[in-house]
């Protein structure tokens, strides 16, 4: 880097402490460099500068009563990122791991990944430390609520609409909408990802593993490939791995692992999707009963080893940095054409170098797992119109917006020099929107 070098120093020392936020700022401005070449008054403008602040951060106390009659405190988190060309948009992580720098990273990456379905929505995300895990339904309906009574003030339907992401599924949406309806006496899409009778989109809950496979399916096809009579390895077993499998399945793929935090579930004989949806969805239990009900399939008590088993296509969707250098060789030696982001941020960047020298195909979180947000803009945009289109017809848009995220990533990366390169090429194609956008705005606002 050149150009952008000061910029990026400039990140890390106001904002010491963050590796996965400098991680994310690193590979982009990366990309982003032939665009500050070719486009000096975005430097003169400082665009740049800006586009690595958020515009708001917002830290809140978050205190709730356990079932024990305890009082608990959690911190809350929302970065409103970039509002440029539209109201800022994104999920709410629930996990003890939720820092700073982890929100931050999520909604910068948010800014580009939203650019590029071409609906009009800025980039945020945000989230808690809270652990929905082994928690009872009163303990998180205690600390949902609690959570949007300071969130309220800060979000609104033209302003910053949130969505779910790991830890808040269709339950905490549900305790959270209630909460802003009391609070504002309105009934409006503040949330995505409601449910189907309170204004919710169907298709969404599939959205972003299908979007996955739909954008992968496109990328492998132009070298010649696909999921049909393919061996998928996907990681996770949430909200995003299910949808995957079932779409992966769906269009001719064998899906051979499952996992959570825990360990991987390797099934020769294909995941057995219902099985899976009844352990995870219905019963909320761990991965490693799976073999109960399989014979054939074994369990072992390692996530970080379902990178072992050998396959065609690789769908990392269970949480970021989870294949690193070492588990990306493993998946070259053993023949993998394409790897597949579900997950946000889920490679280190030795693990993509090595993707990108071993000619495998790589889609880019930014753009592989846009069908999530796409489709949450599809919601807010059938709330503002108070209908609601069928299945299909969401489902439709929702490839269309992925075939159209593809061709855009491939167009720009060989328009900046460096043809099938996805996520140089993602980077681009989403940034030039938002700075437009940005430069034409003026610099105060
Ligand atoms: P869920 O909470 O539904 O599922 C997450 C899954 O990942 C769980 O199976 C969880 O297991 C597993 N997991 C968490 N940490 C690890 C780990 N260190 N190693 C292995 N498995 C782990 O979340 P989602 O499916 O919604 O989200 C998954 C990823 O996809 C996240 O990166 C999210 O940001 C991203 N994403 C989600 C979108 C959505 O629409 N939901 C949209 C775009 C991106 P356990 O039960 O043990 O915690």
């Amino acid at each position: 880097m050149k150009i952008l070098q000061q910029v990026f120093e400039q990140v890390k020392t106001r904002n010491p402490g963050e590796p996965e936020f400098h991680q994310a700022v690193m590979e982009v401005l990366e990309s982003l460099e032939p665009v500050a070449e070719r486009n000096p008054e975005w430097v003169a403008a400082g665009v740049f500068d800006r586009f690595v602040e958020p515009e708001r951060q917002i830290l809140f106390r978050v205190s709730w009563v356990d079932d024990q009659g305890k009082v608990q405190v959690n911190r809350g988190f929302r970065v409103q990122f970039n509002s440029a060309i539209g109201p800022y948009k994104g999920g709410l992580r629930l996990h003890p791991s939720v820092n700073l720098s982890i929100i931050k990273f999520l909604g910068f990456e948010q800014i580009l990944k939203n650019s590029q379905t071409g609906l009009p929505i800025g980039g945020g995300k945000g989230g808690s430390d809270f652990n929905p895990r082994g928690k009872s339904d009163g303990e998180v309906m205690r600390f949902c609520q609690s959570f949007m009574t300071e969130l309220a003030r800060h979000i609104g339907p033209d302003t910053d609409v949130p969505a779910g992401d790991i830890g808040t599924g269709a339950r905490e949406i549900g305790y959270m909408y209630g909460q802003y309806k009391r609070l504002t006496n309105s009934f409006t899409g503040v949330l995505t990802g409601k449910g189907l009778t309170w204004g919710g989109s169907l298709a969404r809950t599939e959205a972003t593993g299908y979007g996955l496979c739909y954008f992968m399916e496109e990328a492998m096809q132009s070298h010649g490939f696909g999921f049909q009579g393919s061996t998928v390895a996907i990681s996770g077993s949430g909200n995003v791995a299910i949808f995957a499998t079932e779409k992966a399945t769906e269009m001719g793929g064998k899906v051979v692992t499952a996992s959570d935090s825990d360990g991987y579930v390797y099934d020769p004989d294909g995941i057995d999707l219902a099985l899976l949806k009844s352990i995870k969805l219905v019963k909320k239990g761990r991965i490693k009963e799976y073999v109960d009900q399989k014979p054939n399939a074994r369990y072992e008590a390692d996530c970080s080893k379902v990178w072992s088993v050998a396959c065609d296509i690789a769908l990392p969707c269970a949480t970021q940095n989870e294949i690193d250098a070492a588990s990306a060789a493993m998946l070259a030696k053993n023949g993998c054409k394409a790897v597949g982001e579900g997950a946000n941020m889920p490679s280190t960047p030795e693990a993509i170098e090595l993707y990108l020298k071993n000619g495998i195909v790589y889609g880019p979180a930014k753009a592989a797992n846009a069908g999530g947000v796409a489709t949450s803009a599809l919601e807010m945009s059938q709330n503002s119109m108070r209908y609601s289109w069928s299945f299909e017809e969401v489902d439709t848009k929702l490839k269309g917006i992925m075939v159209g995220i593809h061709t855009a990533a491939a167009n720009a990366a060989a328009e900046y020099g460096q043809p099938g390169n996805l996520m140089f090429g993602a980077n681009i194609a989403g940034f030039l929107k938002v700075a437009r956008a940005m430069y034409e705005q003026g610099v105060a606002y």
